[in-house]
């Protein structure tokens, strides 16, 4: 490691013990940053790394609720507020047991150089809960979902902080948090985006996040003259990111082979098509049941406890969860002749499985740009609602679409080495890090 990387990283391991994948994080972009900062030395002088670094606010609250045995259950909220240099804070809520500062803290870090990269004004914030949705009555999410914005809503608002959703945290959520929202303010406005399109969202908000990634993913083929057509994909997680990323692949002429979820991949050798899809959404957003049905239902293989990174594909876009690639699913992905990464979740490989993909020079689009197209739609979400005027649907998704052109193109600016080789890590590190910090300098030491 570079040991300018590495003292700053002894700094913000010893201010933050124990909060690994910030660590992580905070690794990842500093890698590329402290050489730009070394040449940019503005940035050195008002110290804007190791500000930014820091949250600007870090709130976290006790989350009281009845379960419909009428047992009192606590959990804890959070809402970690980044970084307002260019807009109000912007960043999803995750409900999941495994949810704790650490976590958070890295998804704000990264929602920040992300929603920079949309050539939106929108900070970074993330925030949740130790809450488990799972195996939950619709009216235990309901109870929960209240408690938790009853301390939330005075920290947030149109102007000031806008939640979206995440992991757990889907329509009906946003439901839930948005009622309670508007009882509580006596007011109806654009506090949370992912809303129901009746009441204030967005056309293709659901589907932002995996059609942008695909879109991204298309892009970079574009720069090695190739494309979607034919080529055999390998998705994880069957969650709202998969579901429309499998959707919009098929759609440009891919196959999706594999869907997933936290108990084990189903493996579809001729493609998961319109109807097979249509069997998962009902199955994971109506139902709420497990991907091993799907093996059931259409007779492939299902594998317990497994990844599906050993399938052989062209690409693989892993779409569940943090750190879902390791170097060794790398190296596998990359021997069964993988060209291209496009990560739809958040910092789903290990910093030795981007080692893997940048040393194979394989293209590989990192979270913070492949999957900024569900945030950039967010954004127009908040337009619209401030318009008080919605879009059509094709004018939504010409947007999206051209936001992930305009992104990649950021990505390549920054990013394209000597050599011809796009590093798109070191392209979104730079490219969302540039805008956030000059605004920064402008507004002075706050
Ligand atoms: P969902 O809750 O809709 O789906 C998550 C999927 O990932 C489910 O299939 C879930 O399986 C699986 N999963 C979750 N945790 C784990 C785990 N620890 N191990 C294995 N599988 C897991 O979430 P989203 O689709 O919204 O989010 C997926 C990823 O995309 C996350 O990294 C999120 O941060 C990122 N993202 C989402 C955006 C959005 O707009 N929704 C925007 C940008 C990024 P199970 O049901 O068994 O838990």
């Amino acid at each position: 490691m570079d040991p300018r990387v590495q003292q700053f990283m002894a700094m913000i391991k010893a201010k933050n013990p124990g909060e690994n994948e910030f660590h992580q994080a905070v690794q990842e972009v500093s890698e590329s940053l402290i050489p730009f900062i070394e040449e940019n030395p503005k940035y050195k002088h008002a110290k804007i790394l190791e500000r930014i670094a820091e949250p600007e606010r870090t709130i976290i609250f006790r989350v009281p609720w009845l379960d419909d045995k009428g047992e009192i259950q606590i959990n804890r909220g959070f809402r970690i507020e980044m970084n307002c240099a260019i807009g109000p804070y912007k960043g999803g809520l995750r409900f999941h047991p495994s949810v704790n500062l650490g976590i958070l803290k890295f998804l704000a870090f990264e929602q920040v150089f992300k929603n920079s990269l949309t050539t939106l004004p929108m900070g970074g914030g993330k925030g949740g809960s130790d809450f488990d949705p799972k195996g939950k009555s619709d009216n235990e999410v309901m109870r929960f979902c209240q408690s938790f914005m009853t301390e939330l809503f005075r920290h947030i608002g149109p102007e000031t902080d806008v939640p979206a959703g995440d992991i757990g945290v889907g329509g009906r959520e946003i439901g839930y948090l948005f009622g309670q929202y508007k009882r509580l303010k006596n007011e109806f406005s654009g506090v949370l985006t992912g809303k129901g399109i009746e009441w204030g969202g967005s056309l293709i908000r659901p589907e932002a996040t995996g059609y942008g990634a695909t879109y991204f993913a298309q892009e970079m083929l574009a720069t090695r003259g190739d494309s979607l057509k034919g080529k055999i994909v390998c998705i994880s997680g069957s969650g709202n990111v998969a579901q429309y990323a499998t959707e919009k692949v098929t759609e440009l002429g891919g196959r999706v082979v594999t869907s997933s979820d936290s108990n084990g991949f189903i493996y579809d050798p001729k493609g998961i098509d319109a109807e097979k899809l249509a069997f998962i959404m009902e199955l994971k957003n109506v139902h709420r049941g497990r991907i091993r049905e799907y093996a059931e239902k259409f007779g492939v293989q299902y594998f317990e406890n497994k990844r599906p990174w050993g399938i052989i594909c062209d690409i693989a876009m892993p779409n569940a969860t943090q750190n879902e690639i390791n170097a060794e699913e790398a190296k596998t992905l990359v021997k069964n002749g993988c060209i291209c990464v496009a990560e739809g979740a958040n910092m789903p490989s290990t910093i030795e499985a981007v080692e893997v993909f940048l040393n194979a020079r394989i293209l590989y689009g990192p979270g913070k740009a492949a999957n900024a197209g569900g945030v950039a739609t967010s954004g127009l979400e908040m337009t619209q609602n401030s318009m008080r005027l919605p879009w059509s649907r094709e004018e939504v998704d010409e947007r999206l679409h051209t936001i992930m052109k305009n992104i990649h193109t950021t990505c390549v600016l920054y990013g394209k080495q000597k050599d011809g080789f796009i590093n798109y890590v070191d392209g979104a590190n730079i490219g969302g890090f540039v805008k956030v910090a000059n605004a920064m300098i402008a507004q002075g030491v706050v």
